[in-house]
């Protein structure tokens, strides 16, 4: 089966993970703060904190901005679940901002409409999380614009958008946001197995979310109630986790990323491929507005006829075409069903998951596979 997703591993990750193995740490080394500093200097961030996984950067990124019991958050409904889940991790009222239709990125008029609604009710939002969606950023400038208006905080969920770009500055950059929170799950841009990091331009979320990302534990003499009383003491301030990233975790990390800059061009070669292999087709192919890069973690195509979309899926998988469906709107889980949530609150969402297929895309698919998978699409839409 051709994946949709898949790592790309070279030998000098494979070294770079065997010497942190060999070396005297596996976890707390300096290999961590390396990799975040890297990842401040490709993003222009001023802040980075690494954690377990991007849910749990999240999360920490949640906490920083005081969500709690009560605070409302706003994701988009076209997204993993991780990206509602944070808000509740903290006790928080999650709500969904309805897609663009072609994007299926968080949409702007359907955002001020809904705030302007919120408004009258007494009911803004705290925190809004934008995610970019297969790596493309959503219309950071106007969110911003209506986050001074009402009064909310942005975490962007940048899971699929390590290396793109909006406006000339990087994703990461958090021009526009308080934090930003990127994933290095194997099917994502780049990997660190289970990783994730969240990056802020502000001192005071930093500290906050590097306290909590590690049991509310502090070292630091500055930050403590009372005098030390020795070298070994610390004290633990708040309730905190254990979502650290461990060495072996940064080292590939940090090897990984030093290729990024190749493997969004790698991603892009592969796309314009299937431009010119899939044109004449059925589909709305992806198309990506002129101030912005996209990462292109994901090719999502989106059929002219949705009747056809299980047909279309199942005879690709039977033809060894690892295709998926990316997202099954959050707010039709039965988790979020059994909150209150229904089918037909977020029209756009659900036509964009009845019509949508994610072809493969990973660094090393070949032409002579696409070219395969543009024949099987061909045939199954025919
Ligand atoms: C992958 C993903 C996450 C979760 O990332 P993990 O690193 O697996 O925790 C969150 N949000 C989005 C949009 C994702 O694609």
């Amino acid at each position: 089966m051709i994946p949709y997703g898949r790592q790309h591993i070279t030998q000098q990750d494979i070294d770079a993970v065997t010497e942190v193995l060999q070396s005297d740490f596996l976890t707390q080394g300096p290999v961590v703060p390396a990799f975040e500093q890297r990842l401040c200097k490709l993003t222009g961030a001023t802040y980075a904190v690494a954690a377990s996984n991007a849910t749990s950067a999240l999360h920490l990124a949640c906490l920083a901005l005081e969500v709690g019991p009560g605070s409302r958050v706003w994701t988009s409904p076209i997204s993993f679940v991780a990206s509602a889940n944070c808000a509740l991790y903290c006790g928080a009222i999650i709500d969904f901002v309805d897609v663009e239709p072609d994007s299926g990125n968080m949409s702007v008029i359907a955002l001020e409409k809904k705030l302007q609604h919120a408004e009258e009710n007494n009911q803004l939002p705290q925190v809004l999380i934008p995610v970019h969606l297969a790596g493309q950023s959503c219309n950071m400038q106007y969110i911003y614009q209506l986050s001074v208006r009402y009064g909310f905080r942005i975490i962007e969920d940048a899971s699929h958008a390590v290396g793109a770009s909006y406006q000339n500055s990087a994703v990461g950059s958090c021009q526009y946001s308080d934090i930003t929170v990127f994933s290095f799950h194997p099917v994502k841009i780049i990997t660190t197995a289970e990783g994730g990091m969240a990056l802020t331009n502000q001192a005071v979320l930093a500290e906050k979310m590097q306290l909590l990302r590690s049991h509310g534990i502090t070292r630091a003499d500055e930050l403590m109630t009372e005098p030390s009383h020795g070298s070994w003491y610390y004290q633990q301030l708040q309730l905190g986790f254990n979502y650290r990233m461990t060495e072996l975790q940064a080292a590939l990390g940090l090897s990984q990323s030093e290729r990024l800059s190749e493997i969004i061009k790698k991603r892009q070669l592969l796309v314009a491929s299937y431009q010119q292999l899939l044109a004449g087709l059925p589909l709305e192919l992806p198309s990506v507005p002129k101030d912005r890069i996209c990462a292109f973690h994901l090719y999502i195509v989106r059929l002219a006829d949705k009747t056809q979309r299980k047909a279309v899926f199942d005879k690709l998988r039977s033809a060894g075409i690892g295709v998926n469906v990316h997202y099954i709107p959050i707010h039709s889980q039965p988790y979020y069903q059994a909150q209150g949530f229904r089918w037909g609150t977020y029209p756009m969402a659900e036509q964009f998951y009845e019509t949508i297929i994610s072809l493969p895309l990973y660094p090393e698919l070949t032409l002579e596979q696409q070219s395969y998978i543009a024949e099987q699409l061909r045939l199954a839409l025919a």
